[in-house]
């Protein structure tokens, strides 16, 4: 008997868990996306939806409609909204949640990590520690925090051109990982970037700019994960998710 999947995806790992399931046969995939790429990078032969469900009661709607037997939430660490509403949704269609959660980085030796709670407090230590070129790599979603700071020169990175307000000094540059250690070393240095800006993504697609400012010793303000939503049975990679669908599945 085929085990319907809701997945929730707009990450490498949703992507891969998408293409494993259909190659294992027995599993009908329905992939969803926020719809905020142009040119999103999808998994090959499953189903693909684009755009948000309407909140918690849109998303259970859908579930109920699709006869979902698992819903897989695969979003990245930082699409908060989404996770709140994928555990509530899952309780009120009374589906089984699984939560894809890729661990968090960790600081090495060496590194000059400053942690902050928010977008908000990562602005606020630029300004507090003077820095004079910032290479910022949040994401386009979340510059806004920065648009007030008018002394600092900054590199913005992001995979679309970001909308206003953003700060007044600035380069942009439409890039999208994977980045490798020797070319975020070299716009580092070509840059001459004394401070870098990210979030806790995790994982292995950006992670470069780590290895590189470490090695250039730049320190990073490192903005902290939002918590997890209660409710969903949290695993951190693929391979465990689907150890985790394997035992769901049905007969
Ligand atoms: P968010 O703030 O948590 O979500 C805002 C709204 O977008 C949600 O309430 C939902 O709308 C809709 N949405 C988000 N993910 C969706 C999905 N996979 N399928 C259908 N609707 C979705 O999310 P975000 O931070 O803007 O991220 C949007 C997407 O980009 C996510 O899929 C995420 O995995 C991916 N992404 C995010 C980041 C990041 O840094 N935040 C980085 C890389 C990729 P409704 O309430 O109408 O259902």
């Amino acid at each position: 008997m085929t085990t319907r999947v809701l997945l929730l995806g707009g990450t490498g790992e949703a992507r891969r868990l998408a293409s494993v399931l259909v190659g294992d046969g027995g599993w009908e995939v329905l992939y969803s996306l926020a719809g905020r790429v142009r040119e999103p990078r999808v998994p090959a032969s499953c189903r693909v939806r684009v755009g948000g469900f309407g909140g918690p009661e849109g998303l259970a709607a859908v579930l109920r409609d699709e006869q979902t037997d698992i819903l897989v939430d695969a979003t990245h660490p930082f699409a908060a909204r989404m996770s709140a509403s994928a555990a509530t949704a899952a309780v009120a269609a009374g589906t089984p949640l699984v939560l894809l959660r890729r661990p968090g980085w960790l600081a090495q030796p060496n590194d000059d990590w400053r942690r902050v709670p928010s977008m908000t407090a990562a602005a606020q230590l630029v300004d507090d520690t003077g820095a004079d070129r910032v290479f910022l790599t949040t994401g386009r979603g979340d510059l806004a925090a920065f648009a007030g700071l008018g002394r600092p020169w900054f590199l913005i990175r992001c995979v679309e051109e970001p909308a206003a307000p953003l700060p007044l000094r600035r380069e942009i540059i439409l890039d999208r990982g994977p980045f490798d250690v020797e070319a975020e070393w070299t716009l580092l240095r070509r840059h001459a970037i004394d401070v870098v800006v990210t979030k806790d993504s995790g994982g292995t697609m950006t992670a470069a700019k780590l290895t590189a400012a470490r090695q250039l010793g730049v320190p990073i303000i490192v903005v902290d994960r939002p918590p997890t939503p209660p409710g969903a049975a949290v695993v951190g990679s693929v391979e465990e998710t689907l150890v985790w669908l394997r035992r769901w599945r049905r007969p």
